[in-house]
């Protein structure tokens, strides 16, 4: 478990959510830190964006092929910029692990599937 210092007294604290300050008595809440704070929204907007941002991309080059196959070189990028591999760091729980990576293999499931069809039809 990585350690913080406490946002009101500087001293050092476990991470976890809940965990009350021995010397002040500030409990870590869900966000603490402004770093991972700003790196878990921008996670959380991207694995919300970067599905429909993509299925609405694959939809509009569906009909030509040359842009598909664009599209689906920037869908992969795409999804690998929004992988919860690369904000390993910023999960908690267990449960957010879980949540975040059943979101992304869910949406790139469809995705994927729906390109498949495209390329086959
Ligand atoms: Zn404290």
């Amino acid at each position: 478990m990585p350690l913080i210092k406490c946002p009101e007294c500087d001293y050092e604290i476990l991470a976890r959510i809940g965990t009350i300050c021995p010397n002040c008595g500030h409990t870590v809440s869900y966000f603490e830190g402004d770093k991972n704070r700003k790196r878990y929204g921008k996670f959380f907007a991207l694995s919300l964006i970067i599905p429909f941002f993509s299925f609405a991309m694959i939809l509009l080059t569906s009909p030509f092929k040359s842009a598909l196959t664009v599209a689906t070189v920037v869908y992969v990028i795409l999804a690998y910029m929004s992988s919860p591999l690369r904000y390993k760091e910023i999960f908690f729980t267990t449960f957010e692990k879980i949540f975040f990576w059943s979101i992304w293999l869910l949406s790139n499931a469809l995705l994927v599937t729906m390109l498949y069809n495209l390329f086959n039809k």
